[in-house]
């Protein structure tokens, strides 16, 4: 039973006003809000357990070391990874992939090699390869997209080639919305010993995600779109490709011995880890893992469902003029539209007004919408404790604004 009271209940921010009236939050793909029970995590590890974690006896950090690695285990069961030394903790989704197109890419990748991504990335997953392209003289190849925004994958196998190195692509779009088939995609790299990297960042929050299932190679997210705080975010690799590559940064933490001659390094995960990782925002999106885990992804992936394809419907309904960016079967909670030739930064800014947030823009993914001939285009996305109320009064609003243009 899904009791969106309780839960809108637990999000302290829901009884914010915005502009005289109740918040409304649909820009949950830039971020989510946070459950009081992650917010007083990080309350009570600064009141009870701080101290730097690793290197001291005394008490305070070996509790803090407790609850730093415990959080590492239950995020490596929260994917099913097989071993929590694969959960490398970084700050998000964008610095897993440049550590990947770095230390992977620097070991494997050279002059005439190739590197496929999608059109339908954010810039953290093709700008990081493109600066690797550039170094090292491969090429980058996009998949292109069909009218509904999903990859062909008979297009998608004819492009991998003798040459390609990695596959990197999102588990879900942050504009489109699809769910794209990365199982039978790795399936299909892998028949050709090509490694495959997942942005997982716009799906972890709203599918159940099982890396060994999958075989992803690489599998990355950030805890803030996973109503965790900002700043924390993994980078799942298997110990056979973590355990080949170099590390990416050097400082404490990362190093076995050091000497001025020499340093050699530490094992898995800390190898990747320099410097005094973030111990309490690890713990918070441990906490924010059980939170989500408790209500259920299953429960959280239908109740979103409804909520998009009801204001998927009446958007089409309702205005005849409105065009909907990604119409995928397979989508999560995101609906991307114009309507008419309003600007997407007119209609958010007025929504503001009535206390609505949505986001407007290229959205980090300007090849993608340059693909569908747009530069700026509107976004509404849901989160677990959205309702249909809240899509009514979105709906309301839409109408009084189109009435002014
Ligand atoms: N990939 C996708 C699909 C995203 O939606 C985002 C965030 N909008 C990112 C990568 C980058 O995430 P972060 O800014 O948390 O590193």
């Amino acid at each position: 039973m899904y009791n969106i009271n309780q839960i809108r209940q637990d999000f302290p921010i829901l009884e914010r006003k915005i502009n005289n009236r109740n918040l409304i939050y649909f820009d949950n793909a830039a971020t989510t809000q946070k459950p009081r029970v992650v917010i007083d995590s990080i309350t009570q590890a600064y009141a009870m357990t701080n101290a730097n974690v690793h290197r001291g006896v005394h008490t305070l950090s070996q509790e803090a070391t407790n609850l730093h690695e415990g959080a590492r285990q239950r995020i490596a069961r929260f994917i099913n990874a097989q071993t929590s030394d694969e959960i490398i903790f970084t700050r998000g989704t964008t610095e897993s992939i440049n550590l990947v197109a770095t230390s992977f890419g620097n070991t494997f990748i050279s002059e005439g090699d190739e590197i496929l991504i999608s059109t339908m990335e954010h810039h953290a997953n093709i700008v990081p390869w493109q600066m690797l392209a550039e170094r090292t003289q491969a090429k980058l190849k996009v998949i292109p997209l069909n009218d509904v925004g999903e990859i062909n994958l008979e297009e998608y196998q004819n492009l991998l080639t003798d040459r390609t190195k990695i596959v990197a692509i999102n588990h879900a779009s942050n504009v489109l919305g699809t769910i794209n088939p990365i199982k039978e995609m790795i399936q299909i790299a892998h028949c050709r010993n090509i490694p495959v990297l997942i942005d997982g960042a716009q799906a972890v929050a709203h599918c159940k995600v099982d890396v060994q299932e999958l075989d992803a190679d690489f599998y990355v997210f950030s805890g803030h779109k996973l109503y965790a705080p900002t700043g924390i975010g993994v980078l799942y690799g298997k110990k056979k490709w973590l355990e080949q590559i170099p590390p990416y940064m050097g400082g404490g933490e990362m190093i076995s011995k050091v000497t001025f001659q020499n340093t050699t390094y530490n094992e898995l995960p800390f190898k990747f880890e320099a410097g005094t990782p973030d111990y309490i925002g690890s713990q918070a999106l441990a906490k924010a893992i059980d939170y989500i885990s408790e209500i259920g992804l299953e429960q959280i992936a239908n109740f979103e469902a409804e909520l998009l394809n009801y204001a998927s419907q009446r958007l089409l309904e309702e205005f005849p003029n409105a065009t909907i960016f990604g119409q995928s079967e397979h989508k999560t909670a995101i609906l991307s539209f114009t309507i008419g030739d309003i600007h997407p930064f007119d209609l958010g800014t007025l929504l503001d007004q009535l206390g609505i947030a949505i986001r407007t823009g290229h959205h980090c993914a300007e090849p993608l919408l340059n693909a569908f001939g747009y530069s700026s285009i509107a976004r509404a996305s849901f989160a677990l404790y959205n309702t249909k109320e809240e899509i009514d009064t979105f709906f309301e609003a839409l109408h009084r604004i189109l009435k002014m243009f």
